[in-house]
């Protein structure tokens, strides 16, 4: 294609979204990747042993994420995911004492009401301290709100989320079993690092009008088979392209955007989307970067990573009944069973480190040996099974970090004219989810006005 209306560099969540509703809008567009597969931070590529495509992580969608089901639909993949009927989640605590959180499919608030009412893992005080996050909740952001620095007017993203807590009366039990779990899972940094402010927005969403909202959805498919080949193919049907291997540099002259340099080749075009993680941006521009550009690269640069680390067990046999289970107070806070998704007959664990900033440096053994320690005490069945094959996922910058003090995170504007960006990082009041970078694809197509 010698000259498309926009260009898109990376071609993760944020690059296909943003590239689909451009297409969408009746635009030609060239997506330039620069790794050999399609999916950024959500890709999967095939495990040597066993052959198995295998996602870079496990990851869950969760039924508030508008702006990405509106993507899934629009390049025909709603159907690749499993959707709960209502938020159900099994925890076994240290111990091995377990219990399921269920919210019945009630009118918001009553949903959560009733479903942490009859949870029976906590008791009746936990139970009421938990309503007091509920009422937090329609009251943070007015006058009401306890935490001083969470009022209009005070420092944002000062309060991090485990002060947030305990100014909400939520006990120590509680906060291991309930709130970190789902902080981290949410956040991907321990609680007492990330501010509370993105966790306020998530939870208000997660718990907002119809209950259908916390539901917990997983992918039926490998991630590339979940949203990056069915968009490449949407898009290709359409009259755009999708390259691979294609290491991307912004074309600049003056203030304006004038194209794209890629394999030694100018591709010109008026809009450029630049949907590539903060930490790759600067490389997008050959020195000097544009002036225009100094804030926002010199922000880029100083953001810093959180890791998720994932260790995946294969057993001989079914060890888990259910999709997913929580692990309080573990390194490994979540386990998925794979095996359960699609359908087999053996398991494949899947087990997830949020905010694995203490086990990350950590070698492969040592992984393999603390996740197997930890799914065995939890699961008497995994213990008694025959372990066939493990491998380990260090992702060292999975996510940006939500600590107080970080850059101010871009919109989607740049000072170039015609460079929009995207990406989970742009500011959308989101964490780094799948839903952040779909919500800035879609703003940076509404954007480039073609
Ligand atoms: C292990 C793990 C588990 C996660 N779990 C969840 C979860 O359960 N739920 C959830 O909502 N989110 C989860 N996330 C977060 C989610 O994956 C990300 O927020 C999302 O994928 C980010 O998408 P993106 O398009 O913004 O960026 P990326 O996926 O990073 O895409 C950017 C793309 O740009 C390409 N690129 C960079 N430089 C260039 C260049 N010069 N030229 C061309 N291309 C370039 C990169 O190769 C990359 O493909 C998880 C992340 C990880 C790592």
């Amino acid at each position: 294609m010698t000259s498309p209306d926009v260009i898109v560099i990376g071609a993760g969540f944020a690059g296909l979204a943003a590239a689909t509703a451009l297409a969408e809008q009746g635009a030609r567009v060239l997506v330039l990747e620069a790794r050999p597969v399609l999916g950024g931070r959500a890709s999967a590529v095939r495990d040597a042993v066993t052959g198995e495509k295998l996602d870079n992580g496990q990851h869950v969608l969760m039924g508030c994420y508008d702006d990405t089901f509106r993507f899934l639909a629009r390049i025909g993949a709603s159907d690749r995911v499993r959707r709960q009927a209502g938020l159900a989640v099994t925890m076994i605590e240290r111990g091995g004492r377990r219990s399921t959180l269920q919210l019945p499919p009630l009118p918001a608030p009553l949903h959560l009401l009733a479903g942490v009412l009859a949870w029976d893992a906590l008791s009746w005080h936990e139970k009421m301290s938990v309503m007091r996050v509920g009422a937090a909740l329609r009251t943070t952001g007015d006058a009401g709100t306890e935490v001083p620095a969470l009022r209009p007017g005070g420092p944002p993203g000062a309060v991090t989320v485990r002060d947030w807590l305990v100014a909400h009366g939520q006990a120590a039990r509680l906060i291991e079993l309930f709130w970190e779990p789902l902080a981290l899972a949410a956040l991907n940094q321990p609680i007492a690092v990330a501010a509370a402010d993105t966790f306020i927005e998530v939870l208000s969403r997660m718990f907002g009008p119809e209950a259908e909202r916390a539901t917990l959805v997983v992918p039926a498919v490998p991630l590339d088979e979940l949203y990056a080949e069915p968009a490449r193919a949407w898009l290709e049907a359409r009259g755009s392209l999708v390259r691979t291997q294609a290491q991307a540099r912004v074309h600049v002259k003056g203030s304006q955007v004038v194209g794209v340099d890629v394999r030694g080749e100018t591709i010109h075009a008026p809009a450029v989307v630049a949907a590539v993680a903060w930490h790759a941006l600067p490389g997008l521009f050959a020195a000097p970067a544009p002036r225009a550009l100094d804030d926002l690269l010199h922000r880029a640069a100083a953001t810093t990573s959180s890791p998720i680390v994932t260790v995946n067990l294969w057993y001989d046999r079914p060890v888990l009944d259910e999709v997913l289970v929580g692990l309080p107070g573990r390194a490994f806070q979540w386990v998925f069973d794979k095996a359960v998704v699609f359908g087999r007959e053996t398991s494949h664990l899947s087990l997830v480190s949020s905010g694995a900033a203490d086990i990350v440096s950590q070698t492969n053994e040592e992984l393999v040996a603390r996740a197997t320690r930890e799914v065995h005490d939890a699961l008497p069945r995994a213990a008694s099974a025959r372990l066939v094959h493990a491998s380990a996922v260090r992702e060292r910058r999975a996510t940006f970090s939500l600590a107080p003090g970080q850059p101010m995170r871009p919109g989607t504007e740049t000072g170039v004219t015609g460079l929009l960006l995207a990406g989970d990082w742009v500011d959308t009041g989101l964490p780094a989810t799948i839903e952040g970078a779909v919500v800035s694809g879609h703003r940076a197509a509404a954007a480039a006005r073609v």
